[in-house]
């Protein structure tokens, strides 16, 4: 069955003027109108060139809440309907992988701390936090006993994987990929998507792969749904 729904999403933006007194001059229709669905165990690609509304609709489903204006679904449910323990709980079932690892680990943290994280808000023991962490580590190709280590000590790739890993330490059921693969070297691009080919069949995963490059999802998509300027203007099987 579908798993993510989104339809008829919109998110509008007032088009200011001036920076001290700030006049109205428009609207910026970042997103306007775009309806998908994914269903339970395929890779939807969501593709379109820099500013077509790519992370605005990302922004939007990962609030699990009433858009400024249509609905989004998870697992036949509409999230504006969620009371707040409802939406905590569903939070788990959806999580997101950024683009640039970099940027999303921080660095004073090491990468069991960072893999852990998302479990201390949950109550997890410790220890059983330490072996989820290695389970992981493992899970995404790599050493266990990087546990110790600072993200910076990691190529690219290896970052990306710890992201990965974060993400996938809560047992989500459907992963945001939002451009896992572009701040990578090209040579390293291709190992990654295989690894997330594989977890995608090992732990049956759905996934919402976001890029600006229809070349990177093609391999890995079953379905592909292309914006521009905030609508999706092509839907369909990946060929
Ligand atoms: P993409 O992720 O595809 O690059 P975005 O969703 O970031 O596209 O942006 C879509 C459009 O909305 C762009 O024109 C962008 O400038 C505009 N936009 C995004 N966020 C805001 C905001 N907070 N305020 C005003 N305009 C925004
Ligand atoms: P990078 O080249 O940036 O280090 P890669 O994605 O190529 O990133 O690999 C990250 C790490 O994972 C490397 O240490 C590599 O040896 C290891 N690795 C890659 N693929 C596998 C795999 N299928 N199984 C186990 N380890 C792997």
């Amino acid at each position: 069955g579908t798993v993510l729904k989104v339809e008829d999403l919109k998110r509008h933006y007032p088009l200011t003027k001036g920076t001290v007194f700030r006049r109205r001059i428009g609207t910026v229709r970042a997103v306007d109108g775009v309806s998908f669905e994914l269903d339970g165990g395929k890779t939807l690609g969501l593709v379109g060139e820099s500013g077509c509304g790519k992370s605005t609709t990302v922004m939007e489903v990962m609030e699990l809440a009433q858009p400024q204006s249509g609905r989004v679904s998870v697992n036949g449910i509409d999230t504006a309907t969620l009371s707040a323990s409802q939406r905590r709980a569903l939070r788990t079932d959806i999580q997101i992988v950024f683009q640039d690892p970099a940027a999303s680990l921080d660095p004073r943290m090491t990468v069991e701390e960072l893999i852990g994280e998302p479990l201390t808000v949950h109550d997890v023991p410790a220890k059983e936090i330490s072996r989820r962490v290695r389970r992981m580590l493992e899970l995404v190709g790599l050493e266990p006993s990087y546990a110790r280590r600072y993200p910076h000590e990691f190529s690219g790739g290896q970052r990306q994987r710890i992201g990965i890993a974060r993400a996938l330490v809560v047992e989500p059921k459907i992963l945001v990929l939002d451009e896992p693969v572009s701040a990578l070297d090209v040579s390293v691009q291709a190992g990654v998507i295989n690894l997330l080919e594989d977890l995608k069949q090992q732990l049956g995963l759905s996934y919402l792969f976001v890029a600006h490059d229809l070349a990177v999802v093609h391999h890995i998509a079953d379905d592909v749904a292309v914006m521009y300027l905030g609508r999706i203007i092509e839907y369909g099987d990946v060929d």
